[in-house]
């Protein structure tokens, strides 16, 4: 058997006719910036997360961008997020100068710990940055607390996790500012790059709107510092038509995750489960799992041997970010954030995607506890 990853191609087959007679009236429209399909985007976004306002943009790295922008975050700075992301979320943060200080993980949820957010608050904080890791949101309520005693702004990077909830709200709905990602593999992707900027403040909104366009405050009159970060009427087409299927999807997903965890919850396994909180939903971009380490098997030689059975899988994340060269100057070391060290050394992804069959999951399961032990 040869198991697709995120089957990208499975989805574009399943609504082909759609979503090319979407790109066709762009290309007939020829508008191809800001267009119509944008503004109906944003509205369907809207809808959906709840949001009051929803903004496209170029990515969900500029999302981000422009998230800390509409906050005036400066050089010097301080924005307190997690180690164990993608590095957009801590890159965006010393792009401007700003500092990103990091705070070890949850053990079981891999979303940062609440309970030590507050030792690393000082008089340069300016935010709190959650990343709703792997599709499923931090503990917003601690974090959003902690952010009114100390006057601070929280920015979501929900990235990952479009679609998920935390008691009963989509995380584009929670928080000062929340971000996504439209890149291809998130669970709600176009066909190359996108992103989107939620938030209930009216004049945050007009702020993002205009610093996405240079800043403008109208035609070549630029209030602000701004940047060409706009989504492509083109992309906006293709979001359109997935988005109306999305509901389907992340069901989908659900079963799938449901699956998995059935078919791997084993006594004596040699695995770590995601942990599932119940005031939350995950969008489950990621189904990810944790070789335990007393097994003779290695992560890396598990992700090997299952490559030969046909199973590809993927490590989100390898390094965690306190390490990366790029931060050096941080002045992190090894040991700093000891849950986020260990399980970057233990986490593998594996495949997960709406359209994988039952004989696929328990394929992959009874391969996965085959060789993990
Ligand atoms: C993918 C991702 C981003 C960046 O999104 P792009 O659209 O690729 O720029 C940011 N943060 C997290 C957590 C991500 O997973």
């Amino acid at each position: 058997m040869q198991i697709d990853f995120a089957n990208l191609k499975l989805q574009y087959q399943m609504y082909k006719e759609e979503i090319d007679e979407a790109i066709q009236a762009v290309l007939d429209k020829s508008n191809y910036i800001m267009g119509e399909e944008v503004t109906q985007l944003e509205r369907a976004l809207e809808t959906f997360t709840g949001a009051k306002h929803a903004i496209t943009c170029s990515s969900g790295t500029d999302a981000l961008l422009l998230a800390m922008m509409a906050l005036d975050i400066k050089p010097g700075d301080e924005i307190i997020t997690t180690p164990f992301t993608f590095i957009a979320t801590a890159e965006t943060i010393a792009f401007l100068g700003a500092v990103p200080v990091f705070v070890d993980i949850d053990e079981r949820t891999y979303n940062i710990d609440a309970s030590k957010i507050e030792a690393a608050i000082t008089e340069k904080t300016r935010a709190i940055m959650p990343v709703s890791l792997y599709g499923q949101p931090a503990d917003i309520d601690a974090i959003q607390h902690l952010a009114d005693q100390y006057n601070l702004k929280v920015v979501i990077d929900g990235a990952q996790s479009f679609g998920a909830t935390y008691k009963g709200k989509t995380d584009s709905n929670l928080g000062d500012i929340s971000t996504t990602s439209f890149f291809p593999a998130k669970p709600l992707g176009c066909f190359g790059d996108g992103g989107a900027v939620f938030t209930n403040d009216d004049t945050l909104a007009e702020k993002i709107r205009s610093l996405r366009v240079h800043g403008q405050s109208k035609r070549y009159h630029h209030q602000y510092i701004g940047m060409g970060g706009r989504m492509d009427t083109i992309q906006c087409a293709v979001v359109n038509v997935k988005l109306k299927h999305y509901k389907k999807d992340l069901a989908l997903r659900q079963e799938v995750a449901e699956r998995y965890h059935s078919n791997l919850s084993i006594q004596n396994s040699p695995l770590t489960l995601p942990s599932r909180k119940k005031e939350k939903t995950s969008a489950w971009a990621q189904y990810s799992i944790r070789i335990n380490k007393q097994q003779a098997t290695s992560r890396d030689e598990l992700q090997l041997q299952l490559k030969k059975t046909g199973i590809p899988t993927a490590i989100h994340y390898p390094l965690a970010l306190h390490l990366q060269e790029c931060f050096q100057d941080l002045g992190y070391k090894e040991g700093d954030f000891p849950v986020a060290e260990m399980v970057s050394k233990s986490i593998i992804s594996l495949p997960m995607n709406p359209y994988l069959t039952q004989d696929e999951t328990t394929y992959i399961s009874q391969k996965v506890l085959e060789l993990a032990q």
